[in-house]
């Protein structure tokens, strides 16, 4: 068990992922892919097979022991991450399937039933796919136009002309918080304002913040904040959008169904009090328990000390993938996080990465999700590196190491 007082050691912390197990990997794995999905520490395993093995019955409406363990479990799960992200109260934070049904929530029960003809939907040019494409099939349905805040060319927003982007027909800002290309963090508190003052709601993707930075999402003010539990050593299939209470609470429910609901009669129903109006049919009760555990883990160890440490990380990796001759890393905003996608001279993106893979190393290729920054750059894709508390310098150099070897392999 980690305690906070001491700086973050990663090789100790490495023996709470099983996946890391030496002896079940040759070559040992070089996991670099934590922007995609983290590996899961054994707390948080333990606490899905104990769900499964102990009191495995369903939330809200059983009365008999089990039922009402499951249901203080999956509450207290509420609890811990109301906490973890400063909501004011557990009323505000709907468990979901993760990012991308966060913010298909908001765009089918708020966006479809408020945007008329003409209607503006504000992106950036570095929104991952799952913050485009909803806004695009609400723009189809709805009449209202979808403008994206440029990037400049080293990977930063460009906001000199911002206030030009805000109109009175904006009525949504919806924009990532960190970059899963190019590690860049926005200045969001910037943009909320901006929203606000422009009249419009302000929607923030905290997909790849929350894991690595603290977030405290009442000091922010954004309407809805939005992140997934599998990017923050939970399960996968939870996530969770966080809301303002008075907006949320004039929405109308997304899915219909049970526990939704207060009354039902054959004509019509009337909706339950939230959170509960956004979670119909039986809930992903073991995942939710999973990320409760995942963000207890997370705040024992210090969100200070993850962020400082991956820093000492990012730093060090830029540096030594910068003595690779021919390499291009994209993206050098000052403030980033522990993300870098680069090519590595001819070698394709595919081909790098099933080369590294020979020597364990795992990492991404390809568009990321994010084809409007591959279209900005005018590149196709790239090799991703992604960065969490469980790498080592040492992974850094064997990375170094073997793109070097797979540049040589490919001929330069
Ligand atoms: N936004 C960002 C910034 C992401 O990195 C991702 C996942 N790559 C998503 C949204 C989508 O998350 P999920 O697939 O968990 O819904």
């Amino acid at each position: 068990m980690i305690v906070k007082d001491q700086a973050l050691d990663a090789v100790m912390l490495r023996n709470d992922f099983p996946v890391l197990s030496r002896s079940r990997n040759i070559p040992a794995l070089v996991y670099l892919d934590s922007a995609a999905t983290t590996l899961k520490p054994q707390c948080v395993i333990d606490a899905i097979v104990r769900y499964y093995s102990e009191y495995g019955g369903s939330v809200h409406r059983g009365i008999y022991q089990i039922a009402e363990r499951a249901t203080e479990e999956y509450e207290n799960a509420r609890k811990q991450i109301a906490r973890f992200i400063g909501a004011k109260t557990t009323e505000s934070v709907i468990f979901t399937k993760g990012t991308t049904e966060s913010i298909n929530l908001v765009a089918y029960a708020w966006a479809r039933h408020i945007l008329k003809p003409g209607d503006e939907i504000l992106l950036t040019e570095m929104e991952h796919h799952s913050n485009i494409v909803p806004w695009q099939m609400v723009a189809k349905t709805t009449g209202a136009h979808i403008r994206y805040l440029p990037l400049n060319d080293d990977g930063t927003l460009n906001l000199e002309d911002a206030h030009r982007y805000f109109t009175p027909q904006t009525k949504l800002a919806a924009v990532i918080h960190q970059s899963n290309v190019l590690g860049t963090v926005n200045p969001v508190e910037r943009i909320v304002k901006m929203a606000h003052d422009a009249g419009a709601l302000a929607l923030v993707d905290g997909a790849q913040r929350v894991p690595h930075h603290s977030v405290d999402v009442t000091e922010l003010g954004a309407d809805f904040y939005v992140f997934s539990g599998h990017k923050m050593l939970g399960p996968t299939g939870v996530g969770v959008l966080y809301g303002n209470l008075e907006v949320l609470d004039k929405m109308e429910p997304f899915h219909g169904g049970g526990d939704m609901i207060r009354t039902v009669s054959m004509l019509e129903s009337t909706w339950n009090t939230l959170p509960y109006k956004f979670e119909a049919g039986t809930p992903p009760i073991a995942q939710v328990i999973g990320l409760g555990t995942a963000v207890e883990y997370l705040s024992n160890i210090g969100l200070d000390k993850i962020t400082a440490y991956e820093e000492q990380l990012t730093t060090y990796a830029l540096k030594a993938l910068r003595t690779i001759p021919g390499i291009e890393i994209y993206g050098e905003a000052p403030h980033r996080g522990a993300v870098i996608s680069f090519n590595a001279g001819n070698v394709h993106p595919h081909d790098l990465s099933q080369l590294l893979d020979r020597d364990g190393i795992a990492v991404r290729a390809g568009h990321h999700c994010a084809q409007p920054i591959m279209t900005r750059l005018g590149i196709s894709a790239t090799t991703r590196a992604s960065f969490y508390l469980y790498n080592t310098l040492e992974e850094i150099d064997l990375l170094v190491e073997s793109i070097r070897k797979a540049i040589d392999f490919m001929g330069g």
